[in-house]
């Protein structure tokens, strides 16, 4: 039973930060202020009183409208919400009360803020990117508990290798691409994103990442390519699917890692 209040306690309070997440993604391309004004309806500009701003619950109980003007309100911010404390519980589950609990929770939020911003304008800005490399960095230092010399230098060193990997491959390949095509490819902001999730997840994070993550953006580029026609290859932004790359090493990276060397090598 305690077990079911904790997870209770990760989803609500998953299901807060979200609805702060969407407060991110709506104002930092804009670069306004994520902590003041308070919540605005978009269409009449009326405060969203605390009662109509509960996570989840007040899109299900308003149906998806204004109380004031009935404008309809995006599911975008109930899905980041129910997004953000499902993945908070998950976190709990794999990583138990530890300092990579608080760690990763930061690292997902980012990337969960990244992604709703890429898909929406196809931007990632620096201003989350730079400073999570930052970030990462610093945090393989925490997570490096209880603090040793040799896993602390471990950690950094890790964290360090990871920035180089992430961020030096992509410069490489969209270098390359640019000088073979003419065109720009990738954009700096993925370059960026790399980077800052080898940060997180190291180097062999960061290949998984961009191995998975190019997978994933080649079966569904390849499927919507079918239905729109060859234009929507431009149209697909790569943030999300580097984002879903880093979230399943995180959950479950070392395991598919193992199983692809043991069917390559080992059969
Ligand atoms: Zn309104």
């Amino acid at each position: 039973m305690p077990e079911t209040i904790i997870y209770t306690f990760f989803f609500a309070f998953g299901a807060a930060a979200g609805s702060f997440l969407n407060v991110c993604i709506r104002r930092i391309p804009e670069a306004r202020s994520i902590v003041s004004p308070g919540s605005q309806c978009p269409s009449c500009s009326s405060p969203i009183r605390f009662y109509d701003n509960i996570p989840i619950i007040s899109y299900i109980v308003l149906g998806g409208r204004c109380r004031h003007c009935r404008a309809t309100i995006s599911a975008e911010y109930p899905l980041v919400e129910t997004l953000t404390a499902v993945l908070t519980v998950l976190l709990y589950v794999r990583f138990g009360l530890s300092p990579g609990l608080a760690v990763y929770f930061v690292f997902t939020a980012a990337l969960i803020v990244i992604t709703f911003i890429d898909l929406r304008l196809r931007i990632i800005p620096d201003v989350i990117s730079l400073p999570g490399i930052g970030v990462g960095l610093a945090a393989s230092a925490v997570r490096a508990f209880p603090w040793g010399w040799s896993q602390l230098v471990n950690g950094l060193s890790g964290s360090f290798l990871g920035i180089l990997a992430g961020g030096g491959i992509l410069l490489v390949v969209a270098t390359a691409y640019n000088l073979v095509t003419g065109r720009e490819g990738m954009g700096g902001g993925d370059i960026k994103l790399l980077a800052m999730i080898g940060a997180f997840l190291g180097w062999k994070g960061a290949l998984f990442t961009l191995f998975a993550g190019s997978f994933a953006g080649a079966v569904v580029g390849g499927i919507l390519m079918l239905f729109f026609g060859k234009d929507i290859k431009y149209a697909v932004p790569f943030g999300p699917f580097l984002a879903l790359g880093a979230l399943v090493h995180l959950f479950s990276g070392e395991a598919i890692l193992g199983w692809y060397i043991k069917t390559q090598f080992l059969l």
